[in-house]
Order: C-alpha cells, then sequence, then structure tokens
C-alpha cells in the first residue's frame, strides 16, 4: 500500500492546529504498520530546513489556464521514522510570516497557493515516478487534490489511484469568488450547483465531498453530525449524500508526550497503579494558581481556545454560581478578547476559588492535566478533541458535553454500577452545564471510590496512533478496491 500524504502543515514543521499534529503522528504509525507513506507540503519560512536534502531538478507545475509555476524540492524525514517529507520550495507563495495570512486574516491568494500545493503534490508523485494507490488529501486547503485526480490527470499514471479526504475542521472550507475558478486550471463545466460551485461561490471542501472516493473526519459521531444541518456548516446536504462513504475516526495521542509517569512538566510522575503522584500535582498547582492547598476539594481544569467552539460563554454564564459550590476552577486559555476579559475579571474578583491564566503555556498545560481531579469541556462541536484524551490519561475525569469526539471518548458515569469515565450533558446551556459540574462534585464528596475506579479505568484506554492508523489502513484498502471497480 503506497500513500501520498498531503497536507498544509505537518508538526514539527509547521502547526496552527490539530491538522499538524495528526500530520506528524499518523503518517509514521502507518509506517511502522508496513504502509508505504510519504508527505508533501510546502515549505514555509521559520525553520531550519538548510538541514533538508536538495532534490535534483525543477518541479513543473501547471497553473490556471495554460501557466506553469516552477519549484524546488526539498526532502526530510519524520522525527524518530524513515517517513519522508517532500516540501515544494515556492518562495513567493510560501516564505510568509504566517501560514494563511495574519490572525484574523487571509492571503489573498491563497487559492493560488494551495492549488499549487494540491496539484504540485500530483506533479511530484509522477516526477519521481513514484505512483500512490491512494492520495490522501486534508481540509480545503488539499481539497482540489481529488478533484484534479478526477479531471486534469484522467488518463494519466495517477488517474487509477484513490483518494481519501479528512475533514479535520468543516468551519473552514476555503470559499473563494466564482470568478477565481480560472486560478485551479479547471474548465467551468466544474462550475456547478454537482461540484464546485456552492451559494454563488467556489466551495473548495465541496469539490472534495463530492469527487473524493471515500471521506473521513475525526469521530465517529462527527462524522454523523455533520450531516445535520446544526453541524454541517451548508455542506450537510451533500455529506448526507455520501453517508456511507463517509467515516469517522478517532485521532490517536501522543502517548509520549502525554505520560503521566513519564512527563517533566509534572510535579510527581503517576500511574494507575500508584495515584499517590497525582495528589502531590494536585497540591503544586494549587499552589501555582495561589488557591488554598486543601486535598478534600475537587479542582476542575479547562485548558483551550476561549472562543464559541468550546462553549465558554455558556460556561461563563454558570461559572459565578459554580463557584459557589466548595469546588477549585483554574482556567488556562487564549481567545475571544471579551472571553479573557470576563475570566480574568471574575478570577480578580473569586480568588479564593478561580485561577485563570490568558496566554499559551505548555507546561502549565500539562500541570492542569495532572493536578485537577476533573476537566471540563463544554464544547458547542468537537470533531475529536485532545484535551479530554490527555484527561483520561492522567485520571481527571472529564466533563463534557457530548458531542463529536468527546461522545465518543468519555463514557457517562452510570450510579447503579459505578461504570463510566466521566460525566456527560446534552444540551448546551447553562444549566445543564451547571446541574452537571454539580453531579461530578457530588460524587467527588459523597461516592470517592466510584471516582477512584473510574480513573483506573479511565488510565486503561488506548488512544495510540497505532489504533488509529490501523483503521486509516483497512479505509485505504476499501478506497483502493472502490476506485478499481
Ligand atoms: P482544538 O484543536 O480545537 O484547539 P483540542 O482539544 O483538540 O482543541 O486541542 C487543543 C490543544 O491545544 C491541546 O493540546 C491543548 O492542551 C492545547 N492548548 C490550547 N490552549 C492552550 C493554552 N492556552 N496553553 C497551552 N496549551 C493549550
Amino acid at each position: 500500500m503506497k500513500v501520498l500524504y498531503v497536507t498544509s502543515e505537518c508538526v514539527p514543521f509547521a502547526k496552527t492546529g490539530g491538522l499538524a499534529d495528526v500530520s506528524g503522528a499518523l503518517p509514521p504509525a502507518l509506517a511502522a504498520r508496513g504502509v508505504e507513506v510519504r508527505v508533501v507540503m510546502p515549505l514555509y519560512s521559520g525553520f531550519d530546513w538548510g538541514e533538508l536534502e536538495r532534490l535534483d531538478g525543477t518541479l513543473v507545475v501547471p497553473m490556471g489556464w495554460g501557466g506553469r509555476a516552477y519549484c524546488g524540492v526539498r526532502m526530510g524525514r519524520l522525527p524518530g521514522s524513515e517517513v519522508r517529507v517532500y516540501f515544494l520550495e515556492h518562495h513567493a507563495f510560501f516564505d510568509r510570516p504566517y501560514l494563511y495570512g495574519p490572525p484574523g486574516e487571509a492571503y489573498g491568494d491563497n487559492l493560488a497557493r494551495f492549488a499549487f500545493l494540491s496539484r504540485g503534490a500530483l506533479a511530484l508523485a509522477k516526477a519521481l515516478g513514484w505512483t500512490p494507490d491512494v492520495v490522501h488529501a486534508n481540509d480545503w486547503q488539499t481539497a482540489l487534490v481529488p478533484v484534479y485526480a478526477n479531471t486534469v490527470e484522467h488518463g494519466g499514471p495517477l488517474a487509477g489511484a484513490a483518494t481519501l479526504f479528512t475533514i479535520h475542521n468543516l468551519a473552514y472550507q476555503g470559499v473563494f469568488g466564482g470568478d477565481a475558478l480560472p486560478v485551479t486550471g479547471l474548465g467551468w463545466e466544474h462550475y456547478r450547483g454537482e461540484e464546485l460551485e456552492h451559494f454563488g461561490a467556489l466551495n473548495l471542501m465541496k469539490g472534495a465531498c463530492v469527487h473524493a472516493t471515500l471521506l473521513s473526519t475525526v469521530s465517529p459521531t462527527y462524522a454523523r453530525e455533520i450531516q445535520t444541518p446544526a453541524f454541517g456548516n451548508g455542506l450537510d446536504g451533500v455529506l448526507a449524500g455520501r453517508s456511507h462513504d463517509l467515516a469517522g475516526i478517532l485521532n490517536g495521542i501522543d502517548t509520549r508526550e502525554w505520560d503521566p509517569q513519564r512527563d517533566p512538566h509534572i510535579a510527581a510522575p503517576f500511574s494507575a497503579d500508584d495515584l499517590t503522584g497525582k495528589a502531590v500535582c494536585k497540591g503544586a498547582l494549587q499552589e501555582e494558581a495561589g488557591l488554598p492547598v486543601r486535598d478534600e476539594v475537587p479542582v476542575i481544569g479547562l485548558v483551550g481556545r476561549l472562543t464559541s467552539q468550546k462553549g465558554v460563554d455558556v460556561l461563563a454564564h454558570a461559572l459565578d454560581r459554580l463557584l459557589d459550590l466548595d469546588l477549585q476552577f483554574v482556567l488556562l486559555g487564549t481567545g475571544d478578547r471579551e472571553a479573557e476579559h470576563f475570566f480574568g475579571t471574575l478570577a480578580a474578583r473569586r480568588s479564593d476559588r478561580f485561577a485563570a491564566w490568558l496566554h499559551f503555556d505548555n507546561g502549565r498545560a500539562h500541570r492542569i492535566e495532572a493536578g485537577s481531579d476533573f476537566f471540563l469541556m463544554p464544547s458547542r462541536y468537537e470533531p475529536c478533541g485532545l484535551n479530554q484524551l490527555y484527561s483520561l490519561r492522567y485520571a481527571t475525569l472529564p466533563i463534557v458535553r457530548a458531542t463529536g469526539g468527546l461522545a465518543d471518548t468519555v463514557a457517562n458515569f452510570d450510579e447503579a454500577t459505578g461504570d463510566g469515565t466521566g460525566f456527560r450533558f446534552g444540551d448546551l446551556t447553562p444549566e445543564a452545564l451547571y446541574d452537571t459540574v454539580g453531579w461530578a462534585v457530588s460524587t467527588w464528596y459523597h461516592r470517592r471510590g466510584d471516582i477512584e475506579q473510574m480513573r483506573r479505568r479511565a488510565m486503561a484506554q488506548d488512544f495510540s496512533w497505532d489504533h488509529a492508523a490501523g483503521e486509516y489502513e483497512a479505509l485505504y484498502h476499501r478506497a483502493v478496491a472502490r476506485r478499481r471497480g
């Protein structure tokens, strides 16, 4: 099985979001299973690419109607693996301070930049004489890959390759004015409601959803949700039309970086067999947060972007009342200015119970995961979510809105049997949030044995990339079988 993995970002080379983590972790996990996978991405400025091997020759990438772009190609490997990463070196497109544009903005030529990446990835495979069985594209930036495979590649060496398109974030679809279509090099016959046209605009993700051999997203529940108007961002009809071709595969986590037995950021190591280190971490966290060091009080943590996706507006309506319960709350996040202002002000006013850090700090994120008793994620939508997975691994029971990957990974506490790994609520309202946190806190005070059992159960879950890679491999085989007939 040969897979060309096309991505606009990849850890450790370039990252703005979860796609980069997946791109850095999935290919090595696939390689460990015997899949021959090669990654293609842009050569951005800002990292030390002097070490990369410069391949001979110049890659010629067809652009627009009859145009061409030329680029160099450099090659490196994903750390700790033999997986090759090819970097398309086009300085005018990628030698910029940001990947997609300054915060809140997009570069005016993003369509050309990522059409170049998509077409360039296919041109590269041909130039290398390496014919993949599957081309795996991700998010809007590479959404033209499946479209090109079905159109401009017709009759060429890549025409037999299956395509898999993975949606990591449906909120960004690559929408451009219809008059920009010529930039893609595709003919006007593709600018129609059944392909690239969507509500009078050019929509790259729609093109991928129509053209890819198979589709996937990053959790089974999110795969179902995005087929409904509430979660579909306007593409629910298209996705529902491909219901049987749309899989949901949970992301794995980096189990080396997030390992409570070997985490250099935390005060003491711990494991499912011996949780005494976790109590040390809790005391250290309370101290770091300037909260009273009390072992008996439950600490609730929250780390994440303070945006409407994460439901922090709903939390804002419940938090003051929650702080009247005997609990402590620590929050680490950045995001919307109003949210930062709200939590900052409340932390000053309720400093005996609530601490808020409004910046980005990976070490502190680890210490919150390790030192908290519960971890709150009241997400409005959550394609997969990583923090609840880290929490489970750190015996920090998640309190979640049951949506997307949160619904797939957190099992609700069952008072009758003691089963479960966390606490879930369905309605995204301040009342439901308040009640569910209250339920967790009351369980903490009155049923500590159940909490201890849930902690051990949580720590025993397997969210390794190897598991996810196995599912992707099966999907690749399905895609190949479909493509070949
Ligand atoms: P999303 O990708 O939607 O932001 P996830 O839960 O999937 O949400 O992943 C968020 C990641 O970013 C986690 O690794 C989390 O710890 C980290 N993170 C978010 N905000 C911060 C912050 N302020 N400081 C440190 N880490 C953060």
